[in-house]
């Protein structure tokens, strides 16, 4: 081949891996916060430069190509796909990581020096990637969810691609090849394929970055920060779905007000501080008393609501009293010690009388108001809400 020859081809590799590591220095610019985007960053630079010391492999001594640029090519490579089993969710033991690439590192110094082989090296350096990358692969095929799945099912499968790559990189050094051997057609696609593929990895890790930021802005805006409860825009979505979905199967549908009992004392003897520390321990509470299918929102100040789907007034009182009595002995820590509050539920249930949601919220506020009145730390039910009841 008169254009270009393996070196040259491999240098323009090597840029191209510069530029990926400089985007995903870039990407860790703007995402501090996110401790893959790091891993990709770190591991890319490494990564470039060991690739660049490998280029130089006969212009320098052979030490210094074989074995220096492996001792940071690989770990490079590790803490790259370390970032992405990160990404995906699990914990990858950087220990075991480092013990096989020093083992591999020293391999290759005992195949320059003492016994070289260059076969050998290629195939120990190969084996490392084979390794990280079939593990990274596993660990992005093993994501649940939606959006986010999909890309890293497509990372997986790059990563899978990279794999054989490598294992054809093993064949041809087992075969004898090395830089200054002419190119042929296979040496080609392979430095070819290592050429497309990369960036790819960088744009699809890019935008599993953003999505997962877009989840997390999602998540944010539909829950209330103080307490993790969910907020009244989720609640709203969430009970409208419900609403048409029981009315549409003649389906119970029960919901519980509550409101935390002589709450302005409360703050006002323990501080506003102490005060918020007891609603996310009420929250909690609460939450623990319910099964997964209901939803607890908080619906302004210690107001909370819960709507507990396929439940009829009667099992939505025994939730409620579970609730309540969970709350009652629940001790809040505070700064001033152990503190009690009570909580007073009102509890209702839909009725095919009613055409819109908020009647049964009303009915349910209007119990709690008769729950305050009877001296409060109690559940009541409304009167007249069952689906086919009088009135
Ligand atoms: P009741 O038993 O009748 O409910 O008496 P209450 O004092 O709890 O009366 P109400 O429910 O009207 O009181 C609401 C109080 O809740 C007012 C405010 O001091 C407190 N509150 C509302 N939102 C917050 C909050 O986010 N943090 C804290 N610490 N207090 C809040
Ligand atoms: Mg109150
Ligand atoms: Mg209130």
């Amino acid at each position: 081949m008169a254009f270009l020859d393996i070196r040259t081809m491999v240098f323009i590799y090597v840029g191209i891996r510069i530029g990926q590591a400089l985007t995903l220095v870039y990407l860790w610019s703007t995402q501090r916060n996110y401790p893959p985007a790091k891993d990709w960053a770190i591991g890319a630079l490494m990564s470039a430069g060991g690739l660049f010391l490998l280029a130089l492999r006969n212009l320098v001594p052979a030490w210094f190509s074989d074995v220096l640029s492996n001792a940071l090519l690989l770990p490079g490579w590790m803490i790259f796909d370390y970032g992405i089993v990160r990404a995906a969710g699990k914990r990858p033991s950087v220990k075991l990581g480092l013990a096989l690439c020093a083992t591999a590192v020293g391999s290759l110094a005992w195949h320059e020096f003492v016994w070289p082989s260059y076969p050998a090296q290629v195939v120990t350096q190969n084996s490392v990637f084979v390794i990280f990358d079939l593990y990274a692969a596993y660990a992005c095929l093993t994501v649940s969810g939606t959006r986010i799945a999909v890309t890293f099912r497509l990372i997986a499968t790059l990563l899978i691609l990279l794999v054989m790559i490598c294992i054809w990189r093993v064949a041809g050094g087992v075969f004898g090849m090395t830089l200054t051997l002419p190119p042929t057609l296979p040496r080609i696609l392979l430095v070819a394929a290592s050429v497309i593929i990369s960036p790819m990895i960088v744009m699809l890790l890019a935008l599993q970055t953003s999505q997962r930021l877009q989840e997390e802005i999602n998540d944010q805006a539909r829950h209330d920060a103080l307490t993790g409860a969910f907020n009244r825009r989720a609640f709203d979505d969430f009970v409208n779905r419900e609403w048409s979905r029981a009315a549409r199967h003649g389906a119970p549908l029960s919901v519980l007000s509550l409101d935390i009992d002589r709450f302005k004392k409360f703050n006002d003897r323990h501080g506003h501080q102490t005060g918020d520390a007891a609603l996310v321990q009420v929250s909690n509470a609460a939450r623990t008393a319910l099964r997964s299918s209901d939803i607890w929102c908080r619906y302004g100040g210690e107001e909370f609501v819960a709507v507990l789907p396929d439940t009829t007034i009667e099992q939505a009182v025994e939730v409620a009293e579970r609730l309540r009595a969970s709350v009652e002995k629940t001790k809040i820590v505070t700064p001033s010690g152990l503190l009690n509050v009570s909580v007073s539920i009102g509890v209702a249930e839909r009725s095919s009388a009613q055409s819109h949601w908020t009647e049964v919220l009303v009915a349910s506020d209007a119990a709690l108001y008769r729950a305050k009145a009877a001296g409060r730390n109690r559940v009541v039910a409304a009167e007249n809400t069952a689906p086919d009841g009088p009135g």
